[in-house]
């Protein structure tokens, strides 16, 4: 009897609008195929969202996919051109090293990037060598996932491949590929690209492309590329507020690490703040602290300015108008940030109605946490559950007063406490991915191949705001280094 082999069909739905644009937008290219591809790491959730079969994405076929050695029924593999200001000097950029399969159609209809990194060189790899090694690879799996657990946007990892290939940064590494999934890699340096380079039509299509992408609710009466700037400017407002709520570094804010999306991209050197401090910074090459916690909000606002440049063309036939609604939109942002920043603030200290003395008394405690050292994720989550551990600050008179203060006002909305409880549980996370935890569970997998560590971390990271047991040890400091935390770019 002949054997009857089953084939599970992955699910595969590619189509690639974006090859569909101008041709200068891009190259196309296929990826280079890697010597003995393993799958290292699977998203279940995000692979099933997307309509796939988990079970055939593990199979060979499945994964040479996920590494690049076979390329899916209407993929049209691209490295897509970009420019930005990196540490606010103008480049040519462009995937250097990532290549765009296309669209993933999902079964509700979505359309969602799916992108290869570590695929190989391309015509922008510059000096670099197309690839990627795995403990970055994992780093911003672990790191994704945590921020999109968080609730907050962010671009998803499918999955993690190592390639049977090394790779050399420092030292030699194991190579690896990850399948970035991203609601889109629109950049503002895709705009600074096109602008610099291409003509008006090109930069028109750009547009178009963009809004039917992320804002396909464009009114047909109103100015459509004000409206697309006005959107793009929400979205960041937002996004960088959610950052800040958490503490969250991106630490290269570089143009071209900007989504139109409004999701965070690009997780090189970034890293959870530990003690409250807005001048910290991670990035061994953020010398001058440009990307610290307490600038990105300012950041954001630059490269939005760059972003809006770019389209002024489209804004208006007359430059001085142009430039005037340009500048009116990017001066809305720092109030769209400073409301969100504050609505989340009062929901992290239970807070349901609106007082004009609450910035002060929120700029009290941080204050008060800055000047002892204290932990942010970890003040916050002890004043939800009124557990003060032995820390300097819980034991100030500064701190007594100000609490009496907090408790006031508390008193002065309807809600009972048990709500302002519940409240500040779903807007203080039990936990961040911890730098010393994130370390301990790559130099498991990466240097002694077991990844149990990794599971178990990204296990607890899945349901921030449970507050469960389990979670209790992942949210202590480390014991060991006193030493600053420092990351790297991951390439
Ligand atoms: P990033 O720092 O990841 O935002 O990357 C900045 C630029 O360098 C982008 O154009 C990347 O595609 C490129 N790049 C980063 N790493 C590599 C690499 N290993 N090989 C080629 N290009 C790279
Ligand atoms: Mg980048």
């Amino acid at each position: 009897m002949p054997e009857i082999k089953k084939i599970i069909e992955t699910g595969w739905n590619l189509d690639n609008s974006y090859a569909r644009l101008p041709k200068s937008f891009f190259t196309s290219l296929n990826p280079t195929p890697v010597r003995s591809p393993k799958l290292i790491i699977l998203n279940y959730p995000l692979a099933t969202s997307l309509g796939l079969n988990v079970q055939a994405l593990q199979s060979n076929d499945g994964v040479a996919v996920l590494a690049g050695n076979q390329i899916p029924e209407g993929a049209l593999p691209l490295a897509q051109a970009y420019a930005g200001h990196q540490f606010g000097h103008f480049t040519m950029l462009g995937d250097g090293r990532a290549l765009l399969l296309g669209e993933q159609v999902t079964p509700k209809g979505e359309r969602i990037d799916i992108q290869l990194k570590g695929s190989g060189k391309t015509q922008y790899s510059r000096g670099g060598d197309g690839r990627a090694a795995l403990g970055p690879m994992l780093r911003e799996y672990i790191i994704s996932e945590a921020m999109h657990r968080l609730d907050i946007p962010t671009a998803r990892s499918l999955a993690v491949v190592t390639t049977g290939e090394s790779v050399i940064r420092e030292t030699e590494q194991f190579g690896a590929i990850l399948t970035r999934v991203a609601a889109s890699h629109l950049r503002v340096g895709t705009f600074q690209y096109v602008s610099k380079w291409g003509t008006v039509e090109e930069l028109r299509a750009l547009a178009d492309y963009t809004l039917q992408r992320h804002f396909p609710e464009v009114d047909a009466d109103e100015n459509r590329y004000l409206f697309l700037l006005q959107e793009v400017i929400k979205r960041q407002a937002m996004l960088i507020a959610k950052w800040q709520l958490v503490g969250f570094i991106h630490g290269v804010m570089n143009t071209d690490n900007m989504t139109l999306s409004g999701e965070t991209i690009d997780y090189g050197p970034c890293a959870f703040m530990d003690a409250y401090d807005p001048a910290t910074v991670f990035s061994s090459i953020d010398i001058h602290g440009r990307y610290a916690y307490g600038n990105q909000p300012h950041i954001a606002e630059w490269n939005l300015a760059r972003f809006a440049e770019t389209i002024l063309p489209l804004l208006h036939d007359n430059q001085v108008q142009a430039v005037k609604l340009a500048q009116d939109a990017i001066s809305d942002f720092t109030e769209l940030y400073h409301s969100n920043w504050l609505a989340g603030m009062r929901g992290k200290l239970g807070i349901f109605n609106e007082e004009l003395q609450d910035e002060t008394l929120i700029e009290g405690l941080l204050s008060m946490m800055q000047n002892y050292g204290a932990d942010y994720t970890n003040t916050f989550r002890a004043l939800t559950f009124d557990k003060w551990s032995d820390t300097v600050l819980f034991g100030t008179r500064s701190f007594a007063q100000w609490h009496e203060l907090w408790q006031a006002r508390l008193g002065r909305q309807q809600e009972p406490k048990i709500s302002s409880h519940q409240l500040m549980q779903s807007s203080n996370p039990a936990l961040i991915p911890r730098n010393h935890r994130v370390e301990e569970a790559l130099e498991a997998a990466v240097k002694h191949g077991d990844y149990s560590v990794m599971e178990r971390l990204l296990d607890v990271l899945s349901c921030p705001y449970a507050h469960s047991p389990e979670q209790a040890d992942y949210s202590k400091l480390s014991a060991k280094s006193k030493r600053p935390y420092r990351t790297f770019c991951g390439t």
